[in-house]
């Protein structure tokens, strides 16, 4: 169950019970009451699978985006309004699979968006194919006799690749997945937040149990700014699973760099083109 606020829409939600996605989407709901945001001033741009029905429950501005694109999307959109607060949400199968190549450049780029993958390690919406962060082993109607490719670590990646906020949560933790999407949308920059979503219809292996017998948060004495550390307690994952702010680091973002300079060739464009001129050269 979800509890309602000014963020949640009137349309019937049919993720199955006890979806993860129901956590998630309840963090994202406090997330935005806590930073007192309108429903006006947010974007979500969301992929292709299960955790994309949320484009018909969340009271904000959304758009589902082909598969693999919402960062893209996002990205555009961001440029085009720079006051907006743009999400990009998707799923471990959309972000890290299709959309990976999205997500590595937005790493480095540093776009102003908050980027959150739901990650049920399956593809659960085509009813769970292995996806890009399935667990070696782990049979699917794909892989009958188990996964044999490397599983990916989104946090890991995103590391390498710049990302200037690097987060990772669980849907069975909402109140500190909502810590963490607050910290998140606060940050200027591009956040990776990788969230446990456990599937129990499709994923019998990575339950909330499985989760929470593992999960543990980093502590107030973590240091997010240590890289190295950074990389250290990403790469942890079997026995215990830390969740929490891994790294963050402040730049200047794509749109620090790119709006100047697009302002200024619009301006060229309109103020010093002659258009009568340009008009009558193709009459
Ligand atoms: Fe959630 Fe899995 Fe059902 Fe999709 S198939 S709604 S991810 S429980």
């Amino acid at each position: 169950m979800v509890s309602k606020n000014r963020f949640q829409t009137d349309q019937q939600i049919i993720w199955c019970p006890g979806c993860g996605n129901f956590g998630v989407f309840q963090a994202l709901q406090n997330t935005l009451e806590e930073l007192n945001l309108r429903p006006d001033q947010v974007l979500a741009v969301f992929g292709i699978g299960c955790h994309g029905h949320m484009a018909n429950y969340l009271k904000t501005y959304t758009v589902e985006a082909l598969h693999g694109r919402a960062i893209p999307l996002a990205m555009g959109v961001k440029l085009a309004n720079n006051s907006l607060t743009v999400l990009a949400i998707a799923g471990d199968g959309d972000q890290l699979g299709e959309g990976g190549n999205h997500l590595i450049h937005a790493c480095r780029k540093n776009p102003d968006i908050k980027c959150l993958i739901h990650n049920n390690q399956l593809y659960s919406l085509t009813v769970g194919q292995a996806s890009p962060t399935s667990d070696l082993g782990t049979k699917t109607k794909t892989t009958p006799d188990g996964v044999f490719d490397q599983p990916l670590n989104p946090l890991t990646l995103a590391l390498a690749s710049g990302a200037s906020f690097v987060a990772r949560g669980f849907a069975g933790n909402v109140p500190q997945l909502t810590r963490i999407l607050i910290e998140a949308i606060k940050h200027k920059g591009f956040a990776v937040i990788d969230i446990l979503q456990p599937c129990p219809s499709l994923n019998k292996a990575n339950t909330f149990q499985w989760f929470q017998q593992r999960v543990y948060e980093l502590g107030k004495n973590y240091n997010f700014k240590d890289k190295n550390k950074a990389f250290e307690k990403a790469l942890e994952w079997g026995e215990k699973i830390p969740i929490g702010i891994f790294y963050q680091e402040n730049r200047p973002t794509l749109e620090d760099h790119l709006l100047p300079v697009l302002k200024k060739s619009i301006n060229n464009l309109f103020l010093k083109t002659d258009f009568k001129k340009l008009i009558a050269e193709f009459r």
